[in-house]
C-alpha cells in the first residue's frame, strides 16, 4: 500500500515556523479513529477493553486521548504508573504487566488498585510477603517451544524470560486460590509485531482450550483473559495492514467455539496493544543539513538515533517520504544518517530517494509506537520534541525538546550549567 504523510507539506512548513525540527508529530484524528474501530471489532464482548501499552508512547496526553476513547493504561514500570495516574487513568483502567519486579513497583499499582499480572511463579511468595495478595490477579502464560503461523510468521517463546510454564500456571493458580484471590486472569505475548489477521485469532485458541482447563482443575473464578500487544503495522509499502475488524471476529469465532460451550461465555477480552494503536499516526520530522560523497551518497539531517532508535537497534525499516515531492521519481540512492558517532546511526541505507536539496522536510513514517519512547542520550544529543497535530488542524507541543540543562541535571552537586 502506498505511504502517504498524514500532513501536508504547507501545513508542517507552517508548523515548523513555531517549532523547530527535529520533532515527533502525532495524528489525533488516527488515533481516535482507530480506537474506534478496536472498540467495533470487540464489540461482541460486553467486559472488552483495550489496555494501551503506555511503553509505545509514554506521554500523558495520548495517554489522556485514549482514556477519552474508553482505553486503559497497560504499565511495566513505576514511571509508567506514576505517569497513568497522573493522566488521570487509575484504578482497574490500569493493567500491570511487569517483569522481574522490584517490590516497590508492585506497592505502587497495589495503591493505585491496578491489576497486577505476574510474570512468575516465584512472584506470588514475592508479592505475598511484601505487599500481601490483591483480590483479582493475572498470571503470565510462556507455552515454550516455537509459535508458528501458516504465513511462516514464527516467534520463539521458549527463548523468552517471560512468564509461568504450563505446569507452574496450574499449581500458581491453585495457591492463589488457597490464599484468598478471588477472579483471575490469563495473560501471553507470544509474537511481536505481528502483520496478518490471524496471530490474536490463534493465539485466543490457544489461552480458551488452556482457561477451560484450568477452570475445571483448579475451580477458579477466571474474569478475563489478555490477548495482550504484538498486533503489527505494515512499516514497508508492500505489507497489507492488519484488518482489525477481521481479527475481532477471528476472536469471536474461537470464543464461541470453546469459551461458550464450556460455560466461560462471561469472559471479558483484553489486549494491551501499543503499535497498532499509534504506530502509524506519528512520524519523525528532520532536515537535510548536509550531503556528503564518498563512497557512498549520505544525507544528514538534524535527527539522529537518539530520536528514533529502531533502524539502529533492529534495522528495522522506516518508510521515508521528502515533503513537496511525492511524486517526483526516487532516482537517487541514499543512505539517510544522523550525527552520532556511531556508524549505524542511519534512517536508511541504499534508500531510493527523490534528489534531496538541503533544507528539504523528511517525514519518517511510523514513528508513533516505540519510536520517542526508546530515545535515548548517546554523545549528550537531547531528546526532542512531541507535537500533536489536533483534530482541528492546530499543533499543540506536548513535551517540550530536552535541553542541555535537563542532560546536566543529575550533576546536582556541581554548577556545570547554571
Ligand atoms: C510491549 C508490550 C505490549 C505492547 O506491544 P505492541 O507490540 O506495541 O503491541 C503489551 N504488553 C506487554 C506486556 C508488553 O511488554
Amino acid at each position: 500500500m502506498e505511504k502517504r504523510p498524514f500532513v501536508t507539506k504547507e501545513k508542517l512548513e507552517e508548523i515548523v515556523k513555531e517549532f523547530p525540527t527535529p520533532f515527533h508529530i502525532y495524528d489525533e484524528k488516527g488515533i481516535r479513529e482507530t480506537t474506534r474501530k478496536v472498540r467495533q471489532a470487540f464489540a461482541w464482548n460486553p467486559g472488552f477493553k483495550e489496555y494501551f501499552a503506555v511503553k509505545a508512547t509514554p506521554n500523558p496526553f495520548v495517554l489522556k486521548l485514549l482514556h477519552e476513547e474508553g482505553c486503559g493504561c497497560d504499565c511495566s514500570s513505576l514511571a509508567e504508573l506514576v505517569m497513568s495516574e497522573a493522566s488521570g487513568v487509575t484504578g482497574k483502567d490500569v493493567m500491570f504487566s511487569s517483569n522481574m519486579t522490584p517490590w516497590e513497583e508492585y506497592q505502587k499499582a497495589m495503591d493505585m488498585g491496578a491489576i497486577i499480572n505476574l510474570d512468575d511463579f516465584t512472584h506470588i511468595d514475592y508479592l505475598e510477603e511484601h505487599c500481601g495478595l490483591p483480590e483479582t490477579i493475572s498470571c503470565r502464560f510462556n507455552p515454550g517451544g516455537l509459535f508458528q503461523m501458516s504465513n511462516g510468521i514464527m516467534d520463539n517463546p521458549g527463548d523468552s524470560k517471560y512468564g509461568f510454564t504450563r505446569d507452574q500456571l496450574f499449581e500458581g493458580m491453585k495457591i492463589l486460590k488457597e490464599r484468598g484471590v478471588k477472579h483471575f486472569g490469563i495473560h501471553a505475548f507470544l509474537a511481536s509485531n505481528t502483520v496478518t489477521n490471524e496471530y490474536y485469532p490463534q493465539l485466543a485458541g490457544v489461552l480458551f482450550k488452556l482457561a477451560v482447563e484450568l477452570v475445571q482443575e483448579t475451580g477458579i473464578d477466571l474474569q478475563f483473559i489478555n490477548l495482550s500487544g504484538g498486533v503489527g503495522i505494515p512499516y514497508t509499502p508492500d505489507q497489507e495492514p492488519n484488518d482489525i475488524l477481521a481479527i475481532g471476529e477471528g476472536v469471536h469465532k474461537v470464543y464461541d467455539k470453546i469459551l461458550v460451550p464450556a460455560g466461560l461465555g462471561h469472559v471479558s477480552i483484553y489486549t494491551e496493544m501499543g503499535r497498532y494503536m499509534t504506530g502509524p499516526y506519528g512520524a519523525l520530522v528532520t532536515r537535510a543539513i548536509h550531503e556528503k560523497h564518498i563512497y557512498k551518497e549520505y544525507i544528514g539531517c538534524d535527527a539522529c538515533a537518539a530520536d528514533l532508535m529502531r533502524p539502529a537497534m533492529y534495522g528495522a525499516y522506516h518508510h521515508i517520504t521528502v515533503m513537496g515531492k511525492e511524486d517526483a521519481p526516487c532516482d537517487h540512492r541514499y543512505d539517510v544518517a544522523g550525527s552520532l558517532c556511531e556508524n549505524n546511526d542511519k534512517f536508511a541505507v541504499d534508500r531510493w530517494l527523490p534528489k534531496i536539496e538541503m533544507g528539504d522536510l523528511l517525514y519518517i513514517h511510523d514513528t508513533g509506537a516505540h519510536g520517542h519512547a526508546m530515545g535515548y542520550n548517546y554523545n549528550g544529543k537531547p531528546r526532542h520534541a512531541e507535537i500533536l497535530l489536533k483534530e482541528d488542524g492546530s499543533a499543540q507541543l506536548i513535551r517540550r525538546a530536552e535541553t542541555l540543562k535537563d542532560l546536566f541535571a543529575t550533576f546536582d552537586f556541581c554548577d556545570i550549567l547554571k
